[in-house]
């Protein structure tokens, strides 16, 4: 059969998923004057969504902005600028054996002084748990190093996670630290959009991409009610690999990738209660309230997000997570609204000791010139929203590239 002839735009690019990467992705090309279509199978935001619930405004888990990470410059070099706080350290506390603890201000200074020190480089190929034991020491440096570990990666297993990743991503949370976002993520989620809808993007929500093939000059996109949609390149930026895999019209050849890295979130709504900060030291759990001082919550209201690091059984997690509430000094009566998220996927590729970042599927697909991924899962440069925006952002401007040379070619076994 012949392949179709493009007939709309010979610049057009189709952004599939509106996520950060997706947006991100979008709002490069639109500023590069392509003719760019967003198709989005549910509302805009996926993981960046921030849901309203009787003025409680919650983003999906506990989520921070790292001041000092790709994805900050890339927003503010798209003139989005957020807005936040400081998550509100003073007085937190640190729980052992389900009790809180004062933490001797001695083991942090021996661990930050380690940390400055360290150097990323020189522990490739290595797991962050190899990193942790070097330190030596009092075993409470040793738990503080793993609970700093799990707070700037989200990650538990250290056994799995490479120590370089680990210990650059500690470091630029202590460089430039965090940011809880007033509005929540939801206001990164609508300025993304802005910048590539002011640019002339066209945005489709409850649009499912469910196919890609070949046409003569770039590929054509099967929308659910079968209406297709030609594009001289094409972004998949659906959240994880077997969501890019199932769209992709050639076989990826990826190695084995690793595992996502998961966790069960339990988001609550408060009247009356402030409580401190709470971070585990011998279990991955962790309490922080994002609200006060983020703008998240009605008048006098409180936002607090209880996690666990890697999620188990939806049942035990959400018990576990209410006990750790209960020790933060919230009671039933101060609840005005929760939500339990049971197996969130924080990001969907942990990568190998091996191989680290550069192990990650790369933007371009070598076997499908002219279609690009993007997520939290692909490229060489980021952790989570990072690797979102970064990713994003290169696949915008190879999309941008690629559209405007004369008709790709694709080699055809
Ligand atoms: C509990 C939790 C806490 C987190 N905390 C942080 C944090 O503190 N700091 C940080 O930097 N990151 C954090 N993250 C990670 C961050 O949220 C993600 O890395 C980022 O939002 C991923 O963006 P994405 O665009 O790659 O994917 P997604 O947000 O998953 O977007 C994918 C989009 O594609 C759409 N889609 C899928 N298939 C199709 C299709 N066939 N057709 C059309 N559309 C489709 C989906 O509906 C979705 O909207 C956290 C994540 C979680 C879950």
């Amino acid at each position: 059969m012949g392949m179709r002839e493009l007939d709309n735009d010979s610049d057009s690019v189709v952004v599939i998923g509106s996520g950060l990467a997706g947006l991100t992705a979008a709002a490069t090309a639109a500023r590069e004057g392509r003719s760019v279509t967003v198709v989005e199978a549910h509302i805009e935001g996926g993981r960046a969504r921030t849901d309203e619930r009787n003025g409680y405004r919650f983003n999906q888990g506990p989520h921070a902005l790292y001041r000092g990470g790709r994805g900050w410059r890339i927003l503010r070099d798209l003139k989005v600028t957020p807005r936040g706080h400081q998550p509100p350290l003073r007085g937190a506390h640190v729980v052992r054996r389900g009790e809180k603890v004062h933490l001797s201000g001695a083991a942090m200074g021996s661990l930050l002084a380690k940390l400055v020190t360290a150097s990323p480089a020189k522990w490739t190929g290595r797991c962050a748990e190899e990193w942790v034991q070097s330190l030596g020491g009092a075993p409470e440096v040793v738990q503080l190093a793993r609970m700093g570990i799990r707070v700037s990666t989200y990650v538990a297993d250290l056994e799995h996670m490479p120590a370089d990743l680990a210990i650059s991503q500690a470091k630029l949370g202590l460089r430039g630290g965090v940011s809880y976002l007033d509005g929540g993520w939801a206001t990164l989620v609508d300025g993304l959009s802005s910048a590539a809808s002011s640019t002339g993007a066209a945005i489709r929500i409850h649009e499912s991409a469910i196919g890609i093939e070949r046409c003569t000059d770039g590929w054509e996109v099967t929308l659910g009610g079968g209406e297709v949609v030609s594009a001289r390149s094409v972004v998949i930026a659906t959240g994880g690999p077997d969501a890019a895999r199932s769209l992709l019209p050639v076989d990826p050849c990826w190695p084995e990738l690793g595992p996502p890295v998961t966790a069960a979130c339990l988001d609550l709504g408060l009247q009356g209660c402030r409580p401190p900060v709470m971070f585990g030291l011998d279990e991955p759990l962790y309490l922080s309230r994002h609200c006060p001082p983020g703008d998240l919550a009605p008048e006098g209201g409180a936002v607090v997000h209880v996690m666990r690091y890697g999620a188990r059984d939806a049942r035990l997690d959400r018990i576990e997570l209410r006990t750790y509430a209960r020790l933060a000094g919230i009671s039933d009566d101060h609840i005005v609204e929760e939500r339990f998220l049971a197996a969130m996927v924080v990001t969907h590729l942990l990568p190998s000791i091996e191989h680290g970042l550069a192990g990650r599927p790369g933007v371009e697909v070598p076997a499908a010139p002219g279609i690009y991924l993007a997520g939290d899962w692909v490229g060489t440069s980021g952790w989570l929203a990072d690797a979102a925006m970064a990713s994003g952002q290169r696949a915008g401007m190879l999309a941008t590239r690629a559209s405007s040379r004369p008709p790709l070619r694709p080699k055809v076994a």
